[in-house]
């Protein structure tokens, strides 16, 4: 039998420890607060920043609204970030991207504190990840990894296979997964006989941007697969990057998606806001 991996159950598990550890916090006098930043009105970008700002509500993190104008200029969202790094009572801060085309991402990110930095995107928490130091981690793989541990799977000694190496899916998943002692393989468009590399795992991680594209062919009998895409396809129902109706039969384990990964993004998110309070309290992060 196939266990179905419930990232909605899990996310909600989550999210019910960290009303705990809010309300906690809230009683020693640190009310979490976490600063969203949108700029422009991007649809799909409007949509994540009010799961966000939901999820903080359902949690009771303070979440404070900056939604600027498409036309701000790169040093206008510079200004508001470096004032935002220097307020003791702002815990984290997320820039939604993509931005417009005249402003940075690179500089944009680059000038969040590392210690507000809550999507775990800063060159110093990437760092920190890549040589086994205390920091942030991008909020999908260490989703991926809480979804691992909850469902029991066990990681260390594991033949593990990324597929993609994006800076916010791919590489943070091979280095958590590695730190988990996986032995990890991460493979990408480039890679030669992409099915022969993928059918060695026993834990594969689905995050290429190609819908339905890991057919069974590319998966070996009893794998745990995990699958971070989400597409939505032409009469509008959500799909990821593995054909789940031929590849779920043949695994141990699988995600759904929806219902998989997606649900988790958010989570950890609201865990590195919580995290990150809980340090700035504890006087070890500025
Ligand atoms: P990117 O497009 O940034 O990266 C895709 C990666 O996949 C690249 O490294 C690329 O290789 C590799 N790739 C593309 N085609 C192939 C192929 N045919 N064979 C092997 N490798 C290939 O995507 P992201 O990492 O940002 O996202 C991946 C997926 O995850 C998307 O569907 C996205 O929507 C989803 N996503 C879901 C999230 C969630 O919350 N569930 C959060 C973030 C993303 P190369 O480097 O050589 O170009």
């Amino acid at each position: 039998m196939t266990q179905i991996i419930d990232g909605k159950a899990i996310a909600a598990q989550i999210k019910e420890e960290l009303k705990e550890k809010v309300a906690r916090l809230k009683e020693q006098g640190t009310e979490v607060t976490l600063a969203v930043i949108q700029v422009g009105a991007d649809p799909a970008s409007s949509v994540y920043v009010r799961n966000k700002k939901n999820a903080c509500a359902y949690i009771g993190i303070r979440s404070l609204a900056y939604e600027l104008p498409e036309e701000t200029t790169e040093e206008e969202l510079l200004a508001l970030i470096r004032e935002l790094n220097g307020r003791e009572d702002v815990n984290g801060i997320l820039v939604q991207l993509p931005l417009p085309g005249q402003i940075c991402e690179e500089r944009v990110l680059d000038a969040i504190c590392p210690g507000k930095d809550v999507d775990g995107f800063h060159p110093q928490n990437v760092g920190a990840l890549c040589i086994g130091r205390p920091g942030f981690v991008s909020c999908t793989p260490a989703g991926v990894i809480q979804l691992l541990k909850r469902s029991g799977v066990e990681i260390a000694g594991k033949e593990c296979v990324v597929v993609g190496r994006s800076n916010i899916v791919g590489k943070p998943m091979a280095l958590l997964l590695l730190r988990e002692n996986g032995t990890v393989t991460v493979t990408h468009s480039r890679t030669r006989d992409l099915k022969e590399v993928t059918a060695r795992a026993d834990i594969l991680v689905a995050a290429l941007g190609k819908p339905r594209f890991i057919t069974a062919d590319y998966v070996k009998d009893g794998a745990v697969v995990i699958d971070v895409g989400i597409h939505r396809n032409e009469d509008g129902k959500l799909c990821g990057d593995v054909d789940y109706e031929s590849v779920a039969p043949k695994c141990s384990a699988i995600t759904p998606v929806p219902g998989g990964v997606g649900p988790m993004t958010v989570a950890m998110l609201m865990y590195n806001c919580v995290e990150s309070a809980a340090l700035q309290q504890n006087g070890k992060v500025s």
